[in-house]
């Protein structure tokens, strides 16, 4: 739950530089990478450098760099899609989450998962 680095988050790592990723953008709070296995035309993830297990922890932990994340998501929804996207937070194993470093996944263009709802 700490913000301190972790020496086995798969996520920590790709912002230390320590494991290569297609970097699409850095920012003081974010970084952001191509998803290894896309499910959309744009499929970009947006994590924070600082390590909390997922998007609300970070919220709680830190406002700042979670209103940092969107409006980084956003941007880059912007200029890879022209700003039309969605944005999914996994949260927990049985919601799909598989990496315990919050992240945005921003998915454009023709996306391969179903619509909910
Ligand atoms: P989650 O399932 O936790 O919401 O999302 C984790 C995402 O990380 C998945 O979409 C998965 O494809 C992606 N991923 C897993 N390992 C790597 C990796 O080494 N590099 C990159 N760029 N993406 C990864
Ligand atoms: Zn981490």
């Amino acid at each position: 739950m700490s913000s301190t680095p972790d020496p086995d988050c798969l996520f920590c790592r790709i912002v230390a530089g320590d494991i290569p990723a297609e970097i699409v953008a850095e920012t003081e709070h974010t970084v952001a990478f191509r998803d290894i296995f896309p499910q959309a035309d744009v499929h970009v993830l947006v994590v924070p450098r600082v390590h909390e297990p997922d998007i609300g922890s970070l919220a709680a932990a830190d406002p700042e760099v979670t209103v940092a994340l969107l409006a980084e998501a956003r941007r880059i929804a912007e200029v890879e899609v022209g700003g039309q996207y969605r944005l999914v937070f996994n949260t927990g194993s049985a919601a799909g989450q598989t990496v315990f470093h919050a992240h945005a996944h921003v998915l454009g263009g023709e996306i391969h998962v179903p619509l909910p709802g």
